[in-house]
């Protein structure tokens, strides 16, 4: 009987095993066995396991997440509707299966609130049960809750061989592994060596949920470096996970302190957190997208053939489309706000290059308010160009910054930031597929590709409002100071010293511990997985490395090489294995995330279709050739 392996059963393998169900009828025909493997419970995995605090939240909203495709998803393999996070919430999940605590989140959850990751746990799990109830005929699931320590091939037969000594025979493998553990990096491992030489405290990057917090005292004083995501799950587990309380005060909250709490310096090349997320709907209803970024401009750019530099050439068209989902909100949900005609504006904006003269006079004529206008560079950096002479005086700008930034993504009067948001999740599709050709030129790929990336977690990725409120709360309780942008770091015996671009001239801020928080960078490398070690080790898989035309390194993505079609595995040739695929942030394929919001074609559900169906043709051409 024809046999796969997926290895890794977090939202991304179970989305894998979602399309192997799918898809089976047309292209299998036949009985097939799945091994689905992971130390983590499966559905949920590592990530969303139920095993971790129960103050961390997701940073999407019910009504965001599903893990079903809808007619939204152009793929090839049939769609199979179900439901969404908020559908399974009201519909589907019984709260006295669950735990108090859990029973009371359930009852109290809307379309817009940020569950907890326990209860998203509880969603995962339940989507995989749902699958298993509904398999085809002939296809049977085995999980099994164990550690793939090494894959060998017997012919064309993959092994993989289990933690605890059991071998799967199977005709091809899925690596499904996601956020990888990763050893600390040269530098890092230099802060790590320096904090035991002098009795300091050093967190290199990890997952907070798993680090080992204990080691940051009461009253300490805690440099930072990082302000993302990880970022605030620091916070969540210093604080309220410390005993600390928030109570309303006002418009925001107060913090009430339990003692048991660090003081915070927290920096990062931005110096702000990410932009908190929208918190209302659209008025004008879905963008028509993509519109001046979609197939016809990436033929226009790939089918050339020619070196393409992506900030020069693509940006523009990235930028006009974010735009185009902007001005379509504001046009058409707020149009007392706007001067000219939405007919006209469209062909105006339509023929104008972005950034050009015809553009600023169209949106100079079109839109008075400049809080109507998008500003993408004030978007991607709220800090540019402050300073302060201190940290004291630093503190009320900030923290200002991040008020007005929260007030605009809660207040309805603001709804283009949400248009804006979901053409960047179209942009984010599109852009990958001209990453994916190949032509980017070596500059633009070892740096413009992180740009983007960095853009997009900042502006899409971040909090709900509840945290930036708790955060705004800490800071006017002197518990989180902000350092500013352009944060360097020195060590030295008695410390850590940051400095800051923002407080230049300021004298620098000492502390005996710094936490890095933030994840660390994918590298097959370094990977603490035996598995993607081993392979790495013998050459079956190779670490994206980008290279100058004379051959010296630009950057080592730490990414694993695969083919952008069907996720399959490449070696260091460019030969795709015919029996090995893998998806994921531990591969080259870029996706926003492996559950998505419905409605929006999700990239992540077409790249997974087209995995599976791959890995389906596989294992019938295996079954042909056995008969
Ligand atoms: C802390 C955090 C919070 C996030 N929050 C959100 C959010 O709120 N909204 C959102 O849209 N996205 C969020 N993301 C993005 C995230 O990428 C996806 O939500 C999702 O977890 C990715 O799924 P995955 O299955 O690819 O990876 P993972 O969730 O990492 O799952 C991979 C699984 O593979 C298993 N595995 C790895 N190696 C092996 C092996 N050798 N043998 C067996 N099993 C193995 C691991 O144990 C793990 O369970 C978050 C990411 C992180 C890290």
């Amino acid at each position: 009987m024809p046999t796969i392996a997926v290895i890794g059963a977090g939202p991304r393998g179970t989305g894998v095993v979602e399309r192997l169900v799918a898809n089976l009828p047309e292209l299998g025909a036949g009985p097939l066995d799945v091994h689905l493997i992971d130390p983590y419970p499966p559905g949920a995995g590592r990530i969303w396991r139920h095993a971790q605090s129960p103050l961390l939240a997701m940073n999407s909203m019910a009504s965001d997440v599903t893990m079903y495709t809808d007619d939204s998803v152009v793929c090839e393999g049939p769609i199979r509707p179900g439901p969404s996070f908020w559908d399974w919430a009201r519909e589907h999940a019984d709260p006295d299966t669950f735990e108090p605590e859990l029973a009371a989140e359930l009852r109290a959850v809307t379309a817009s609130t940020f569950p907890s990751r326990r209860l998203q746990s509880r969603y995962l799990e339940w989507v995989l049960a749902d699958l298993l109830a509904h398999l085809p005929d002939g296809m049977r699931v085995h999980l099994h809750r164990d550690r793939a320590i090494g894959l060998a091939q017997d012919g064309p037969a993959q092994v993989v061989q289990l933690g605890e000594g059991r071998r799967l025979r199977v005709d091809a493998v899925v690596l499904a592994s996601g956020h990888l553990d990763a050893s600390p990096t040269p530098d890092e491992l230099a802060l790590v060596a320096h904090a035991q030489r002098h009795g300091l405290v050093y967190l290199a990057p990890e997952q907070t949920t798993d680090s080992d917090l204990s080691v940051l005292a009461p009253g300490e004083t805690v440099l930072v470096r990082g302000m993302g995501l990880a970022f605030i799950d620091l916070l969540v587990l210093l604080y309220e996970g410390r005993g600390g309380r928030f109570e309303p005060d006002g418009d925001g909250l107060r913090y009430v302190p339990s003692g048991a709490e660090p003081y915070l310096v927290a920096g990062s090349p931005r110096g702000m957190p990410y932009h908190a997320k929208t918190h209302y709907g659209l008025r004008a209803g879905l963008p028509p997208l993509p519109r001046f970024f979609g197939d016809a401009e990436i033929s226009a750019l790939v089918d050339a053939g020619a070196p393409i530099d992506l900030h020069r050439q693509v940006w523009p068209l990235m930028a006009k489309e974010i735009a185009w989902g902007w001005y379509h909100e504001l046009f058409r949900g707020h149009p007392e706000r706007v001067r000219v005609p939405w007919d006209e504006f469209v062909d105006g904006f339509a023929a104008a290059g972005w950034d050009s003269p015809e553009m600023i006079d169209l949106l100079d004529r079109a839109v008075p308010e400049q809080v109507d206008r998008i500003d993408l560079p004030g978007l991607h950096d709220p800090l540019g160009g402050v300073t302060a002479p201190s940290l004291d005086a630093l503190q009320p700008v900030v923290r200002a910054l991040i008020a007005e930034d929260l007030r605009q993504h809660v207040d309805e009067a603001h709804t283009p930031h949400l248009g804006a948001f979901v053409a960047m999740l179209s942009v984010y599709s599109s852009a990958g597929r001209v990453v994916a050709s190949g032509l980017l030129t070596p500059r633009s790929a070892a740096q413009d590709v992180g740009w983007w990336q960095g853009f997009f977690n900042g502006v899409a990725s971040g909090p709900p409002g509840f945290r930036v409120r708790e955060l705004l709360a800490l800071s006017e309780a002197g518990y989180v100071r902000f350092l500013g942008a352009g944060m360097a770091i020195d060590a030295e015996p008695d410390g850590f010293r940051a400095v800051s671009t923002t407080l230049a001239g300021a004298p620098p801020v000492h502390a005996r511990a710094l936490v890095d928080a933030r994840l660390q960078e994918p590298s097959a490398a370094r990977s603490a997985d035996p598995l993607l070690a081993s392979l790495l080790r013998e050459g079956q898989v190779v670490e994206a490395v980008i290279t100058d035309a004379d051959g010296s390194v630009l950057r080592n993505t730490g990414q694993i090489r695969t083919r952008p079609a069907d996720g399959a595995v490449l070696d260091a040739a460019g030969r795709a294995h015919p029996r090995r695929f893998a998806a994921g942030p531990h591969t080259t394929v870029k996706l926003p995330g492996a559950f998505t919001r419905p409605g929006t074609n999700s990239l992540s559900f077409r790249h997974n279709d087209a995995l599976a169906r791959a890995v389906l043709q596989a294992v019938a051409g295996a079954a042909r050739a056995a008969a």
